[in-house]
């Protein structure tokens, strides 16, 4: 099985979470999703990739909500060997002054047009190891500091070495966030230069050896959510630093032979360490920076605020994308199919849904989606939405920044707006465990909820996961996304809604940028530069006075909404695609 992978070369993708099926929980959200859709994408292309994981057996986590409206958080357990299959190969890391061994299970993505892509998940759960090493590779976004220092050591060191006892070829190493970016201090260990003909004032490490090897993909706009770690803790649980001077000194080559063995099983020292990453605390992103010779971000504005953050680097912009097929809803598919075959495999073509495609089909296409979300809403929560009122969606990680309460904030306007033109919500996320503020608004959202009944339905799915989220992109309206400007790098679902014909309706952050035509892909609330306090209402403005409207077919055209939900095809599913974005990739930052 492995044998039909290693013989060309290969780029690796290295990620802390990524979503490869709903059974498998070993993703959060939308990074995970992106790490999917990448290899998704990789696999309809045929570009040879593999991706590098950690196997999460105990999961992310299932959410319940109580009556109260409250998360209650179960653990999520599942059996990688039914669906992987356990590699032979073991390497060790040493951590804390153990070695730590390290195994691999292969889950082999198979894309829906034939291609196949290999995927390793890293195992710590290994008899040879004692218990607390063994839970390393169990929770995702798990555990304290320490816990996430050794799994992020798991990943870019034993990620690094394992493909190599694979058999692996790689050519490039892509970091999605800077998760991984520990594989570039492997890489400098191994591609380190032979002491003796190290020259006086000479590093014994290749920088740019190693740049020319990384592509770093950074996802985050803010300087507090990078992932950092103070020294005393990375000495601690790293140690072993391997001695320059004493390696320089080293003349004969069998000593210098062994010397490298050492430094490929020691760790840089810590000066160069210090020198890359930050001088006050080990900082992944700079880290990953200053080896990656290709950066990006994640959309034109996420690209530029980082750059604001991290004068001197050069950033670029490749904005995501999601995966044509598999965040199609059935009834466009078929649409599709009919109308403009091999959509799949070129979503540029998509271009012409605007003319090729009757507008009665699209709103039967729609019909069917809606169709499909009321009947799992009534599963889930036995309420009966109502198939001619508009839906609006609202689902993604509940975190402050994302304001999911924005819609609600002012209960009374709301609530003269539905009585004029009615309409349902529903919405869905989970809450980071450790997230106080983001549970506090789950629990906000059912109390508002409450104090809606009988004037607006609002109902709240349990448990988003990507099978939830299919359904809902798919089945709502209107796609609401509110967050507070800069911290929505990209943002990804509502480009899922776009291949669905739903029309966003969100704040100007992130991809909406880009993705924004007023009143032809959906509506801006406020503008791009726009203050945070006006954003509500913004939002009731533009909900009150132009989107129901058009919904309703008041606005004096009636053909007006189905040509809203055709430009969000033609003018957004076309190209915000991870096709597109797989394609830039690879000339881009594989290839150079
Ligand atoms: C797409 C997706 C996300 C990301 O949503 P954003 O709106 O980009 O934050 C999160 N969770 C799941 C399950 C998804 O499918």
């Amino acid at each position: 099985m492995l044998d039909d992978f290693i013989h060309e070369s290969r780029v690796a993708y290295f990620s802390m979470e990524i979503a490869l099926r709903n059974e498998i929980p070993t993703y959060a959200g939308g990074l995970g999703v992106l790490a999917g859709d990448t290899m998704r994408s990789a696999a309809d292309l045929a570009l040879p990739l593999v991706a590098v994981s950690l196997v999460s057996r105990a999961g992310y986590f299932r959410q319940e909500i109580d009556a109260q409206g409250r998360q209650v958080e179960h653990p999520v357990s599942w059996d990688p060997a039914d669906f992987a299959r356990p590699l032979d190969a073991k390497i060790a890391v040493p951590i804390e002054g153990r070695a730590v061994w390290i195994g691999a299970w292969l889950y082999v993505l198979e894309g829906h047009m034939g291609g196949r892509q290999p995927v390793l998940l890293l195992d710590t759960d290994l008899d040879e190891n004692r218990r607390e090493d063994r839970e390393i590779t169990h929770y995702l976004y798990g555990g304290d500091e320490t816990y996430r220092l050794k799994q992020e050591i798991v990943l870019g060191v034993g990620g690094v070495r394992l493909l190599q006892a694979l058999g692996f070829k790689i050519r490039q190493y892509h970091m999605n966030e800077g998760h991984a970016a520990l594989l570039g201090l492997q890489l400098l260990r191994r591609h380190a230069r032979t002491p003796e003909f190290v020259r006086p004032g000479e590093s014994l490490y290749d920088v740019p050896r190693v740049r020319e090897l990384c592509s770093f993909t950074t996802h985050t706009p803010v300087e507090a959510g990078h992932d950092r770690f103070a020294y005393e803790l990375v000495q601690r649980v790293l140690g072993n630093a391997v001695d320059v001077e004493a390696m320089k000194r080293l003349t004969n080559a069998a000593e210098a032979q062994r010397s490298r063995l050492a430094i490929d099983e020691g760790f840089v020292e810590f000066a160069t360490i210090r020198q890359l990453a930050g001088e006050d605390s080990l900082n992944m992103t700079r880290l990953a920076l200053n080896l990656s010779e290709y950066v990006n971000g994640v959309a034109k504005r996420h690209a530029e605020v980082s750059k604001k953050m991290f004068p001197g680097y050069q950033v670029h912009a490749v904005t995501n994308g999601v995966h044509p097929f598999t965040w199609t809803a059935e009834s466009f598919r078929k649409l599709y199919d009919r109308y403009l075959p091999s959509w799949c495999h070129e979503p540029e073509l998509l271009t012409r849904a605007d003319c090729c495609i009757p507008d009665a089909a699209v709103w039967e296409a729609h019909v069917q989606a809606k169709q499909v979300l009321i009947e799992k809403v009534r599963t889930l929560t036995g309420i009966a939405l109502h198939p001619k009122i508009p839906i609006l969606g609202f689902a993604r990680r509940m975190t402050a920044y994302k304001r999911p309460d924005l819609l609600f904030s002012d209960l009374e306007r709301l609530k003269v707006i539905a009585r004029n033109r009615s309409f349902q919500v529903v919405l869905a996320g989970k809450a980071h465990p450790r997230d106080e503020g983001g549970k506090r608004l789950i629990e906000q959202l059912h109390a508002q909820a409450r104090a809606l009944e009988g004037i607006v339905p609002v109902v709240y799915l349990p448990d988003y996961d990507m099978d939830i989220a299919k359904v809902l992109v798919a089945g709502v309206d209107i796609w609401l996304n509110t967050p507070l400007r800069p911290f929505e790098a990209s943002g990804t679902s509502g480009m899922k809604a776009a291949f669905n014909g739903v029309p966003s309706l969100s704040v100007l952050d992130g991809w909406w940028v880009e993705g924004c035509i007023e009143g032809v892909t959906g509506w801006a609330i406020g503008n791009a530069a726009g203050a945070d306090d006006g954003d509500a209402r913004a939002l009731y403005d533009k909900l009150e006075q132009v989107v129901l409207p058009l919904y309703y077919g008041y606005s004096g055209d009636p053909g007006g909404w189905v040509k809203v939900m055709k430009g969000a095809i033609s003018k957004n599913a076309s190209y915000f695609n991870s096709h597109r974005m797989m394609r830039r990739y690879a000339t881009e930052a594989y290839i150079r």
